[in-house]
């Protein structure tokens, strides 16, 4: 490939709103150029059971929805590469996006759908035991604590998932819930409540993780600042992160505007960001409903809106 290479449409991140800009900008040919990231397939590649997307009333996998969408896109042509965007100049259109550090790609437009990234507590801990019992992917890592103990920290759909899938490997699964309520769906909730093998620790804080070259415990701080606030200590083999994700935004910061936590912000309805031709689509402009269906569609309308730009029609106003 040539250094300073020229695309109509560049897309980044591999997601189910990458995918689907690609099949719909390379159906429209726009000459689409993909890069797939850290993790081709994004966040899914992760997950197991999708029961919600829909098309599949059987429902599928993470990984096998995602092969699906990634073939989809090859089968009309989109040009799927590895590769991180690892530099941004949005200053003046054509935008250049460097790639791993070494080539730079000058876009006509640009889809932004980079998603968003696995949040952790900040525990020192947490880095002297990673790859030593903590994780925060239990499709991922849950096989290594089959029959074992482990605990997963959140309150959310994600959590309840990640405990419900622990639940069907290890022998027990704490769920550490820092309210005295689970914010994940009813259904989910249900399905968490209903599982003998789970106990949930609601009002509890993680302090730190114990173990002589590998988690042993966790030391937890039930009713945090209540006057019977008390130390908990818990054996587990394992420790999961499920407390929500951060959106990898931080390239692009410089030139769009975003919220407080760095969610791109986009027009109401809309992909389209402050710049003309340069387009957020999935987690990362998303806060909200942080669907697969969701970041699809979205990734569908920023494709739409690529081509109507790059035809001088673009509908959608510009900030
Ligand atoms: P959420 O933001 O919904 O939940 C994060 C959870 O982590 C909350 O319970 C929060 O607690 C807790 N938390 C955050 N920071 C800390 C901390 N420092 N210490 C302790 N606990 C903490 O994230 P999810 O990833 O669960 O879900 C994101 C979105 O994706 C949601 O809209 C969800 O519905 C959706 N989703 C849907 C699924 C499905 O439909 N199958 C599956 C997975 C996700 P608190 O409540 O106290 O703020």
């Amino acid at each position: 490939m040539k250094e300073n290479e020229k695309v109509r449409c560049l897309i980044i991140g591999s997601g189910p709103a990458g995918y689907t800009a690609a099949i719909y900008a390379s159906r429209a040919n726009l000459g689409c150029v993909l890069y797939e990231g850290l993790q081709p397939g994004g966040q899914l590649t992760t997950t197991t059971e999708v029961e919600n997307f829909p098309g599949y009333p059987q429902g599928t996998t993470g990984p096998v929805l995602m092969d699906d969408l990634r073939q989809q896109a090859a089968r009309f042509g989109a040009d799927l590469r590895p590769g991180i965007a690892t530099a941004a100049d949005l200053s003046a259109a054509p935008y250049r996006i460097t790639i791993d550090g070494t080539k730079t790609l000058e876009a006509d437009t640009l889809i932004i759908a980079t998603g968003a990234t696995a949040n952790y507590l900040g525990l020192p801990d947490e880095q002297a035991y990673a790859g030593m019992g903590v994780s925060a992917c239990a499709t991922c890592d849950g096989f290594f604590y089959r029959k074992k103990t482990v605990a997963v920290v959140g309150g959310g759909d994600t959590a309840c998932e990640e405990a419900l899938y622990l639940s069907s490997l290890a022998a027990k699964v704490y769920l550490i819930v820092r309210k005295d309520y689970l914010r994940a769906s009813h259904v989910m909730q249900q399905r968490v409540l209903r599982t003998p093998n789970i106990e949930v620790l609601f009002e509890h804080q993680v302090k730190g993780l114990y173990g002589d070259g590998g988690v042993e415990g966790a030391r937890l701080l039930r009713r945090q600042g209540q006057p019977d606030q008390e130390d908990v200590s818990i054996a587990i083999d394992g420790f999961f992160l499920a407390i929500g994700h951060t959106p990898n935004s931080t390239l692009f910061r410089p030139w769009l505007d975003t919220n407080e936590a760095g969610y791109i912000l986009t027009l109401p309805g809309s992909p389209c960001t402050r710049l003309p031709g340069v387009f957020a689509a999935g987690d990362v402009a998303d806060p909200h409903y942080r669907q697969a269906i969701t970041a699809a569609a979205s990734g569908c309308m920023a494709a739409i809106e690529a081509e109507r730009y790059l035809s001088g029609q673009q509908t959608a106003p510009q900030g």
